[in-house]
């Protein structure tokens, strides 16, 4: 297929043509939650940026197998091997069975995710459900020299795998500084050295998750299930692989790192990283106390909230800023947001009720040039948003009647708005409540008794800004004897 699209590739740090090479279908894989908790800011982030992805190369006509995991067993607490498993961890605290928090969580977040209209990927596996997968790519790896086991647990050698291969090229990391800032853990670990992870965990007594293997009973190690559900699904060679930047090192490096040992060749032939979320310019964490879920976000109750937030101003707010740009949650930004995305639908509105008129004042083929332009280069919706805000400016002054515009660019440029900002940036109507709209005939009752106040002191000038601009907002206003009647068109 022929296109222009770029892709930012992490792994050799510039954009590349898009070329796939696994058809029928483009293979991609991003690495899901962990589900021990509610899905925060960081989720949707992630989830949007790569549902973009999705969306676009579906639109441009490809193919698209998308996988994304579901974390419900092996990933420990301080992400390294050490510590007890998230899972299990809230497990013991609530007194649940873990597959009880599993459920609980995961329900919650693709509820989340239905809220904020991300599409559902193609395939969501779960590490649980994928065991024999990982236990053969472990003794794949094992066979071929790249693991050790100790104490019935096993360990990937990462010294003994970068003598051949590059451990660290993903994240610009150099195994000799590693041994420099982790070389006080050693002597007390099981591992030979401290960057080596684990493949297989043996389970001590607590561990209710635990299945059997030549080494010991136990589970495997967090960075294996996506090698291996990644290979099972998309094969030993794929085309994309996202996540957040949290992620790069040491997971994805991890990752890279596997294949290799097993497959002697990578799997990803472009890795994404999506940027990640402050608030008020630091990262959020819970020991920061700066922590808010997806609920928080859509109720209002958080203290650090001034508001409830509605998913689709989320979903615009993370849009405005390219996936690779880091972004700043601030009540004034997220304000913000609402109003851009307002406008962004009343405009789509005034459109699609607009009227060719005659010969076009703009160009608008070029103009659908520039938007797919901006979706082109590594999909910047932000330079997409901004060129589908300078087209509302024409929109509205063909509503008011100041410029013209003819049948089939009407038709193109009604087309192309739905299909950019619904289909592809995934943006759909939210209803107004019913407060927001009781504010909002009141706010319009106010202008106009002013705008007649000014009509009888005689000042045409105000009286009729206050009509022309209301007209291109899409309020449409009817003088009446005594007084006037208005509508939203
Ligand atoms: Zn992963």
């Amino acid at each position: 297929m022929e296109n222009n699209l770029n892709i930012y590739n992490t792994l050799t740090r510039s954009k590349e043509k898009f070329e796939p090479h696994t058809p029928p279908h483009v293979g991609m894989y991003v690495c899901g939650p962990t589900v021990y908790g509610d899905a925060h800011l960081g989720h949707a982030r992630a989830s949007i940026s790569f549902d973009i992805v999705f969306r676009y190369l579906k639109y441009i006509g490809y193919k698209v197998r998308y996988v994304s995991n579901i974390t419900d067993v092996g990933h420990l607490e301080n992400d390294a091997d050490e510590g007890e498993d998230k899972i299990a961890k809230k497990a013991r605290l609530e007194q649940l069975e873990p597959m009880e928090i599993v459920h609980h969580f995961t329900n919650r977040y693709y509820e989340n995710m239905n809220m904020l209209n991300i599409e559902r990927p193609s395939i969501e596996p779960r590490a649980s459900g994928h065991i024999p997968e990982q236990l053969e790519m472990v003794q794949e790896i094992f066979k071929n020299g790249f693991a050790y086991e100790s104490n019935g647990s096993v360990y990937f050698d990462v010294k003994k795998y970068n003598e051949k291969h590059n451990y660290g090229k993903l994240s610009g990391r150099k195994i000799e500084d590693l041994l420099e800032t982790t070389r006080q853990l050693e002597g007390q670990s099981e591992k030979r050295n401290s960057f080596d992870f684990a493949l297989w965990k043996k389970a001590d007594t607590r561990h209710i998750m635990r299945w059997k293997s030549e080494w010991s009973d136990g589970f495997p190690g967090w960075h294996l299930e996506c090698s291996a559900m990644g290979m099972k699904y998309l094969g030993k060679k794929f085309d994309i692989h996202g996540g957040g930047l949290d992620l790069q090192f040491p997971h994805h490096e991890c990752e890279i790192a596997q294949s290799v040992a097993a497959n002697g060749e990578e799997a990803v032939k472009y890795w994404m990283h999506n940027n990640l979320i402050t608030i008020d310019g630091k990262k959020m964490s819970k020991s920061l106390n700066n922590f808010i879920t997806l609920y928080d976000m859509f109720s209002g109750e958080n203290n650090l909230l001034e508001k409830a937030y509605s998913p689709m101003t989320i979903r615009f707010f993370i849009l405005q800023a390219h996936y690779r740009s880091p972004l700043d949650f601030s009540n004034e930004a997220l304000k913000a947001a609402e109003k851009g995305y307002a406008k962004l639908m009343t405009g789509i509105k005034t459109l699609n009720k607009l009227e060719a008129t005659g010969d076009s004042d703009f160009d608008v083929k070029d103009f659908a040039k520039k938007c797919f332009k901006a979706l082109d280069d590594d999909f910047n919706t932000p330079i997409l948003i901004a060129n589908l805000f300078d087209g509302i400016k024409h929109i509205n002054s063909i509503a008011a009647g100041k410029e013209k515009i003819e049948a089939n660019d009407l038709f193109l440029l009604q087309n192309l708005y739905n299909d950019l900002a619904l289909t592809v940036l995934g943006l759909q109507k939210e209803e107004e409540s019913k407060e927001d709209s009781k504010v909002l005939d009141n706010v319009i009752d106010l202008l106009l008794n002013i705008r007649l106040d000014a009509k009888k002191n005689k000042d045409f000038a105000t009286s009729d800004k206050i009509r022309n601009q209301l007209t291109e907002m899409g309020v449409i206003v009817k003088d009446k004897k005594d007084g006037f009647e208005w509508e939203i068109k």
